[in-house]
């Protein structure tokens, strides 16, 4: 605490034990994807063709979902989405791209590496590798504290069921 960096760009690790069931996920699910496109659509009208976070402009944005969790009661809140580029998304899920076979395939299938991504984070972030390290390191230690537990999924405005 105290002198710990806010970051512009950070590491988002969802708990394992809520893996499978992001918003997204769920319209997949039950072949809604019609309402996750409408929730792109008002991105781009409210804030929009840009990314979120780096403010990179044509190049394609994909519907990020931030979560929100509380530690006590264990619940995960999604409090917003927002469009970002391919790269601050996969710095959000660098657990997937970095630390998967899957994830890491597909990364060099897009002829991207992990390091391309760490450059992209310090460079995001105006910061050095060893913050990197240290706030991904910390990343690390939050999910697998937070994947001891089973979490209550509160969707807030975006309750699938209210729309489905
Ligand atoms: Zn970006
Ligand atoms: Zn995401």
């Amino acid at each position: 605490m105290g002198n710990k960096k806010e970051f512009k760009l950070t590491i988002e690790l969802v708990p394992s034990t809520v893996w499978f069931s992001s918003l997204c996920q769920i319209y997949r699910r039950e072949n809604k994807l019609d309402k996750w496109r409408k929730i792109k659509k008002e991105l781009f009208k409210k804030e929009g063709k840009r990314c979120w976070i780096c403010g990179k402009e044509g190049t394609p944005l994909e519907a990020h979902e931030f979560w929100q969790y509380d530690d006590i009661n264990h619940v995960q809140r999604l409090a917003a989405v927002h469009h970002l580029c391919g790269m601050c998304h996969k710095i959000k899920h660098i657990g997937y791209w970095c630390y998967t076979e899957e994830g890491r395939k597909k990364l060099e299938e897009l002829g991207l590496t992990g390091e391309d991504l760490i450059n992209h984070f310090c460079k995001v972030n105006n910061c050095s590798r060893e913050d990197f390290e240290e706030h991904e390191k910390e990343a690390f230690r939050i999910w697998r504290e937070r994947s001891k537990y089973r979490w209550k999924q509160d969707f807030g405005q975006y309750d699938p069921m209210l729309h489905l």
